[in-house]
């Protein structure tokens, strides 16, 4: 363990660290459990269901009931990030905005509306009411819904995955129980229960949510646990998102190359969104692009896990953290084994960003650009800053930083959290 980063860790101060185990990726790959064959095979099966997704919302009727968000260039927040940072960044800021994702708003809306929808297709196949070759628009029929109401989805969340996989479950008929963990938002539970979703809450940490959710699900052969810490599925709907950067960047004449490489700013939680987009990057982009992974100072899970070695065998709290952040989507104290296992080779490294800091860059980016994101969103917007900072030969290339969620979040509840960064701003 490097002790000077784990210092900081326990202190909760903001601290940067490079990946000792980054690896070129032509090493790490012949170790996959998986290959690009995976991430096109739910490429084809999002294609497949994108009828059915443009009949159940109406909001992706544009795209052809394809779930994606767009690259933006944030020039002026460069621009300010620039002059708060006292250095001229090396490269161009843009943003991937999944804050703005249809359906729910986050960068959930990836994984967990596809693992629904794979389980819906296995569900359909064993009931024999579609063959592979059938319109998919059909999943909306009342034939299906019969079915699946006799199933129940169960997960567990800090607020956006219980969205993302409340929304679709219920709109195909399942019944369906969220696991809460004490962390999440008053507003997440309330509109879920609007859509018929069972809302548990726990008063107790996420990892806490997700034992029990799996235990429940594991009495019964009707219930369908969707696991944040070890799902495939959910993994794989992740990783589809660097087959469509990959278009963007091309459309949008973005060069990614040796000469000019792609760094990618990922907000982790337990991991399996920052994850999955990491190895679906790394298939697509090799050693060309660069994934970066920002957590909050009091709860960096994946960054003690991966450091250490022990993965899911070490909590914040073994280093004297609390887990309590702002950043309810990041809240985790414990990191997934599975994420951590599977991609600690890919990511270049991992930094830690305070909440008055998250505060700050929400008040500053809808007054620069208009972009109306929840904290956890935030914890990429100065990776770019903070590499430069802690590794000035960096070369120059593309910064990307990856909004994960924000638009479903209340007028109401996002101005107090605007209104909170504008009083820190006017401290300054
Ligand atoms: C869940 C979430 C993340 C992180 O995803 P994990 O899979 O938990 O690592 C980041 N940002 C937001 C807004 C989220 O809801």
């Amino acid at each position: 363990m490097n002790e000077k980063v784990l210092k900081s860790l326990k202190a909760a101060t903001e601290v940067f660290w490079k990946n000792e185990g980054y690896m070129e990726y032509e090493a790490v790959k012949p170790g996959n459990a998986f290959t690009m064959q995976d991430i096109e095979a739910a490429e084809d099966r999002l294609l497949k269901f994108a009828p059915l997704i443009e009949k159940l919302f109406p909001e992706t009727e544009g795209d052809a009931g394809i779930i994606e968000s767009p690259v933006e260039r944030p020039a002026g927040m460069q621009q300010y990030l620039d002059e708060v940072h006292g250095l001229e960044l090396k490269g161009r800021l843009h943003i991937k905005r999944d804050d703005i994702l249809p359906i729910s708003g986050s960068v959930k809306a990836r994984g967990g509306i596809y693992e629904i929808l794979t389980f819906a297709e296995i569900l359909a196949a064993d009931h024999e009411l579609i063959d592979a070759g059938e319109d998919y628009s059909q999943f909306a029929g009342g034939r299906f819904k019969e079915v699946f109401s006799r199933y129940t989805i169960v997960c567990a969340s800090t607020g956006n995955l219980g969205l993302s996989i409340g929304i679709m479950s219920a709109k195909l008929g399942f019944k369906v129980n969220i696991h809460m963990s004490t962390d999440a938002k008053e507003w997440k539970k309330k509109m879920l229960r609007e859509y018929g979703v069972n809302v548990i809450e726990h008063m107790d940490d996420y990892s806490h949510a997700v034992t029990v959710g799996r235990e429940e699900a594991m009495r019964r052969d009707d219930f369908y646990f969707v696991d944040d810490e070890d799902s495939v599925t959910l993994f794989l709907g992740y990783a589809v998102s660097a087959l469509r950067l990959k278009g963007q960047l091309v459309e949008a004449g973005i060069e990614v190359s040796a000469e000019h490489p792609l760094y990618v700013y990922l907000p982790c939680g337990v991991g399996g969104a920052p994850g999955g987009i990491t190895f679906g990057l790394k298939e697509v982009f090799g050693g060309h692009v660069h994934p970066v992974f920002a957590e909050p100072t009091h709860s960096p899970c994946m960054m003690l896990g991966v450091m250490s070695g022990r993965h899911d065998e070490i909590s914040v709290r073994d280093i004297g953290l609390d887990n309590v952040t702002i950043a309810d989507g990041l809240a985790v104290g414990r990191a997934s084994k599975f994420i951590g296992k599977t991609v600690e080779n890919m990511i270049a490294g991992f930094y830690t960003v305070q909440d008055d800091e998250l505060y700050r860059l929400l008040t500053k980016l809808w007054d620069e650009e208009k972009m109306k994101l929840e904290p956890s969103a935030l914890a990429g917007m100065t990776g770019a800053y903070r590499l430069q900072e802690a590794l000035p030969d960096f070369p120059a290339g593309t910064h990307l930083v990856w909004s994960t969620g924000g638009n479903m979040v209340p007028d109401e509840v996002w101005r107090k959290d605007y209104e909170a960064g504008q009083a820190l701003l006017k401290d300054e």
